[in-house]
């Protein structure tokens, strides 16, 4: 049983460690930072800390993994079929405090674009979008 768990935690830490991956960050971070926005990375005093914060636009940036976020009508975004009980009220938290999050950064009059990873796959779309939004 304990063996199971330590098993379970294992592979839920690799999972958190892959959908907070790097790469998708780096390569928001890379097309922000070569159009020449200025920008703070994880604003501990905001709300769900986003991961781009551009303090004078009033803007922010969150790049979220699709499994661990839910992207809504992606392959990544589905609860899988085995161990339902166990990720469904876990995945549907997350997605609660990604929606409140984003609600309380509007009240506080921030606009919030979030990124997912499968976008990046399409790398020149999401480009334009993100700095799109950013105003340019
Ligand atoms: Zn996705």
């Amino acid at each position: 049983m304990a063996d199971r768990l330590s098993r379970e935690r294992r592979s839920e830490n690799m999972r958190r460690i892959r959908s907070k991956g790097t790469v998708p960050e780096l390569m928001v971070r890379r097309i922000v930072h070569a159009a020449g926005f200025r920008f703070r990375l994880h604003a501990p005093n905001l709300p769900g800390r986003p991961d781009l914060v551009f303090p004078r636009l009033h803007k922010v940036v969150f790049v979220h993994g699709c499994f661990w976020h839910q992207h809504k009508r992606c392959r990544e975004g589905r609860i899988p079929g085995s161990r339902r009980d166990y990720w469904e009220p876990k995945l549907t938290r997350n997605v609660e405090r990604d929606k409140a999050h984003k609600a309380a950064l509007h009240r506080l009059g921030w606009e919030v674009m979030t990124v997912w990873e499968c976008q990046l796959k399409n790398s020149e779309k999401i480009e334009r979008k993100i700095l799109n939004f950013l105003g340019r």
